[in-house]
């Protein structure tokens, strides 16, 4: 059995590029179109696309290097092709397009063979909840326009009574061939796009194409913890498939609306509380809005601007683990701007007893720094 660097004439220590490179020559020379009839030279030419299926993926040219073709066989990586061989043209045409391009005739790559069944595309739409539904889960009704197979013609494109007929450009084969140069190419079928067969009499409904926009509701289980921009997968109700293949998917995009008090980051929620000066100095009880209802904190005594206090369990149930965010409370420092005489007067009279009694560490530590400023 031929090596399969040999085959391509490349050295084991080839690049990729290179192997693509001597990959594209070696096929072209020994292409059927250009060997009409030659048995020998399509065995060739089938070894040389197997060699080229090994030696251009990383992991089966790893394999290969270490075992040999017995490397490839029985493996996961092997695909329908490799050692097993290719079991006719199109494989070859459906592996190796993308390397090509059109000189084949275009049938490689997602066009998949001539009428064969291929799955819808998928669909992708959004949906906007609430913050209290992202965190408590809820069923929401989507809707979205999809394409289906017309109900009139049954997805042929053809009016009642007439049918498909052999399409007259190809006579059915999909595709033309055209002299180019010392060998003929092929190319997909320009009036019947590689289908080989036309419809006689266009289906009014479809207006020919045997698919109609129609409009779809599913509903769907949005569990509590999903946050913006996750997608949702629905499978199976995207866009109808080509030639009786399956629907694609939907996914459903989440938008969470932003909560006037809550604020959320990873399965945390932030809210901030304002408190008064006479609070932080002298501690108190408050109540906390929660997600799940209020709940009474406490503020110890001599409590900074901006302390940040942690509610425990409060925040939003985690998608990945079977545990729950906290909710962190600011407190923020309030200083009113516009204030009553009476509280004015109460002011006044703190800020007599405060000039007069030196109760501030941190006024005295930047007072004696001062001092040392000038000396
Ligand atoms: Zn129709
Ligand atoms: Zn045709």
């Amino acid at each position: 059995m031929a090596d399969y660097y040999e085959l391509l004439g490349v050295s084991r220590n080839a690049t990729p590029d290179e192997i693509k490179k001597a990959y594209k020559k070696m096929a072209l020379k020994h292409h059927p179109d250009r060997n009409k009839g030659d048995k020998a030279a399509e065995e060739k030419f089938k070894k040389i696309n197997e060699a080229y299926e090994a030696l251009s993926d990383p992991e089966k040219r790893q394999l290969y290097d270490q075992f040999g073709e017995d490397g490839l066989k029985g493996n996961p990586f092997a695909g329908g092709g490799g050692a097993g061989g290719f079991r006719d043209m199109n494989d070859i045409f459906e592996n190796f397009g993308d390397v090509f391009g059109d000189i084949f005739g275009g049938r490689g790559g997602r066009r998949g063979r001539r009428n064969s069944p291929t799955q819808g595309s998928d669909l992708l739409t959004h949906i906007t909840i609430t913050f209290a539904e992202s965190y408590s889960g809820t069923r929401k009704d989507v809707s979205f326009a999809r394409s289906s197979s017309c109900q009139v013609c049954g997805g042929s494109g053809a009016e009642a009574g007439s049918s498909k007929k052999t399409c007259p450009t190809c006579q059915g084969a999909g595709q033309i061939r055209v002299s180019q140069g010392f060998f003929s190419l092929a190319q997909t079928c320009p009036t019947c796009h590689g289908d080989g067969s036309i419809v006689e009499k266009q289906c009014n409904h479809c207006r020919g194409t045997g698919f109609v926009k129609e409009e779809q509701k599913v509903s769907i289980n949005i569990p509590g913890g999903i946050s913006s921009g996750m997608k949702m997968r629905v499978a199976g109700e995207g866009n109808s498939g080509m030639h009786g293949g399956p629907r694609g998917d939907v996914y459903v995009e989440i938008k969470v609306k932003d909560h006037d008090l809550f604020e959320r980051d990873g399965d945390d929620i932030y809210i901030e509380v304002p408190i008064s000066y006479s609070q932080a100095v002298l501690g108190d009880k408050i109540d906390v809005p929660t997600m799940e209802g209020t709940v009474e904190m406490k503020i110890p005594a001599g409590t900074q601007p901006g302390t940040n206090m942690r509610l425990k369990d409060k925040g939003f149930p985690s998608l990945q683990k079977h545990n729950r965010g906290s909710q962190f409370v600011i407190l923020k420092l309030e200083v009113p701007k516009n204030i009553s005489d009476k509280h004015r007067d109460h002011i006044i009279k703190l800020k007599e007893y405060e000039a007069d009694h030196k109760e501030r560490p941190s006024l005295k530590d930047y007072l004696d720094k001062v001092k040392n400023l000038f000396k």
